[in-house]
């Protein structure tokens, strides 16, 4: 037993926590990560997880 791997789940849980996103006033499609999901095109709070 050892601490090493901690890091890497730490990297997995953050992959995990995208989701594809897409926004309702331009069409945009990306990856969005947190509570609050802003489309990077447009900056608009206007988003569906897809
Ligand atoms: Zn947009």
């Amino acid at each position: 037993m050892c601490s090493v791997g901690d890091a890497f789940n730490v990297d997995v849980a953050d992959s995990l926590n995208t989701k594809s996103c897409k926004c309702k006033d331009c069409g945009n499609e990306f990856q969005g990560m947190g509570k609050k999901i802003i489309c990077p095109a447009c900056q608009s709070g206007n988003v569906e997880v897809v």
